[in-house]
């Protein structure tokens, strides 16, 4: 870099953190002038007027007219939107995508990201849906961003547009390795999709390095022919490199694979907070140790909600800052937010919340969706001048009921990782958990909740029926009060707990994918499973089972 490069990176930095001083220390006024700009930009949308607000609303009479809303309301619009109606239905502007329920972010040196996308959809009125990642990827924004021949992605973009996981799973890799000294950091939008990424190239070495030895992808795998003739364009024979591989990948020991084999890679990118957090003992594991950054709280509904100012902190400390400017953002406490049919008079502004509550989060964007219910739950753990920070806490409402007890997705993750923690321990770590979903049994009285594990097992439990019934005991322990009573009571029954084979959990990302019901890139494991495809998929490859007594 010149002297004149490095003092305009210099203006651009004092400038992005200037701006950063002024939105967090007038959260209030930069979040009028939010809501100002939303409400011009889109009087006399269908939306306002079926409210009352004719004209340019006032922030008053947004604040008295206009309701809470989660999905089911806004459905009706959403439908209209798809059938290709081009009236002002919620916004002003033409709608020309639709994205259905994450955005990417990445030193000099490339980047191996675990990126896909999925098949786009089309509405019967001609509009296209796709995930919030999707998007962005499909979108010109991506196509024709300035290309840096010593920075980005390892992937060429072929690679990353490939809808064809299994294709795409097998390229990142490969092209990862081929330029494996170049790789500055390593991930993907979530911590599950990495992890399980990683876990491929468990399964895949093998071939991975004929490939590499030879220059030339393997047909077998690889058929797409824009992707196979974007990374022949990169692969040249590298007998030397593929050895290297070789004798890494076919140690039994994968504790820190991905130094040894990225050796410059200096940091992890994914989201790792709320039910990913699970993940970070395997990506420390796979890591060993290298530092976390977990960027951004993001979603389809409006893009980025909340970054994180410090992001290479711990995995458990992760923030997220709503800077004013993002979007206009109230808060319904979450006392309130349980209630079902909460009042508008219960939200909070964003300069209003306290430290230590934690709060449903509702937005209004300029896409035209007013006091949303995102479904996340955060608390507020802190302030940067006085722009509030939270940490992300779980998507609210209950997963698990079968009396007067209501589980949450919180409560359950915090039962499971404390029985998965106590199990660890007492087998000197050599059994770690890799996932887990639930349900409820209702088909014996009393009913029971039922939850699914997958396990690691380094070296064989001696009792684990025992070791199970133990976990079993110590989850119900850390249920709620009212769980417990009802168990002393006998209205719920003794939790079990079934143990699944390996593999289980990406059979069901498999089928979830294949049926169409999510992409890769963005799944998230459902902490309750419902589906019955995926039930009979857990019920089919359960190998030991256990209940509390
Ligand atoms: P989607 O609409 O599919 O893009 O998913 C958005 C949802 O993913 C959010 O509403 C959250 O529930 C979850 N999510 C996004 N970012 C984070 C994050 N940083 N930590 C935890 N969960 C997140």
């Amino acid at each position: 870099m010149d002297a004149t490069a490095i003092l305009s990176a210099i203006a651009c930095d004092e400038q992005a953190l200037g701006f950063m001083e002024h939105v967090t220390r007038h959260v209030s006024s930069v979040q009028d002038y939010v809501l100002q700009l939303l409400l011009e930009a889109n009087a006399g949308t269908d939306y306002f007027q079926r409210h009352g607000l004719h004209g340019i609303p006032t922030k008053e009479e947004f604040r008295r007219l206009l309701p809470i809303t989660t999905y089911s309301d806004m459905e009706a619009d959403f439908q209209r939107l798809a059938d290709g109606d081009e009236s002002k239905t919620i916004c002003a502007a033409r709608v020309l995508e639709m994205l259905t329920r994450k955005a990417p972010y990445a030193s000099r040196g490339k980047s191996l990201q675990f990126f896909y996308v999925r098949k786009p959809g089309i509405t019967s009125g001609g509009v296209t849906t796709t995930s919030g990642l999707s998007g962005y990827f499909t979108s010109p924004a991506f196509r024709q961003r300035k290309l840096d021949p010593e920075s980005g992605y390892t992937s060429p973009d072929q690679v990353i547009l490939c809808v064809d996981y299994q294709q795409a799973s097998y390229c990142h890799l490969l092209c990862g390795l081929t330029q494996s000294q170049e790789v500055v950091s390593i991930g993907a939008a979530f911590a599950s999709t990495l992890v399980r990424s990683l876990k491929a190239l468990k399964d895949l070495w093998q071939e991975l390095c004929v490939d590499i030895e030879t220059g030339r992808v393997n047909d077998n795998i690889v058929s797409d022919l824009s992707v196979k003739h974007a990374v022949n364009a990169l692969l040249k024979p590298d007998p030397k490199l593929a050895a290297l591989v070789r004798r890494e990948c076919s140690k039994s020991n994968w504790r820190g694979i991905v130094r040894r084999l990225w050796p410059r890679a200096r940091i992890i990118q994914a989201i790792v907070t709320g039910s990913m957090q699970q993940y970070v003992p395997a990506i420390d594991f796979f890591s060993d140790g290298l530092p976390i950054a977990s960027s951004i709280y993001a979603s389809s509904e409006c893009s980025t909600l909340g970054v994180n100012l410090s992001p290479v902190c711990s995995p458990y400390d992760v923030r997220y800052s709503p800077f004013p400017c993002f979007v206009y953002y109230e808060f319904l406490p979450v006392s309130s937010s349980s209630s079902s049919s909460p009042s508008r008079d219960d939200l909070v502004q964003l300069a209003e919340v306290e430290l230590g509550r934690e709060y449903e989060l509702v937005i209004t964007t300029r896409a035209g969706l007013y006091r949303y219910r995102v479904g996340d739950v955060l608390k507020v753990v802190g302030f940067k001048n006085s722009m509030p920070q939270f940490s992300f806490v779980g998507r609210a409402g209950v997963l698990l009921s079968v009396d007067t007890d209501k589980t949450d997705e919180v409560e359950l993750h915090t039962a499971v990782t404390t029985a998965a923690a106590v199990m660890a321990k007492r087998n000197r770590g050599d059994v770690r958990l890799l996932d887990y979903t639930s349900r409820v049994n209702l088909s014996s009285q009393p009913g029971h909740y039922v939850v699914y594990w997958e396990l690691s097992l380094d070296a064989a439990m001696e009792s684990m029926e025992a070791e199970l019934r133990k976990c079993c005991s110590v989850m119900e322990e850390s249920l709620s009060v009212v769980y417990r009573r009802n168990r002393r009571e006998g209205s719920v029954g003794a939790l079990e707990i079934k143990v699944v084979e390996p593999g289980t959990f990406d059979r069901i990302v498999d089928h979830v994918v294949f049926v169409g019901q999510g992409s890769i890139g963005q799944y998230k494991t459902p902490r309750c499973a419902r589906d019955p495809a995926v039930l009979r998929i857990l019920e089919s490859s359960v190998v030991e089972s256990s209940r509390a007594r």
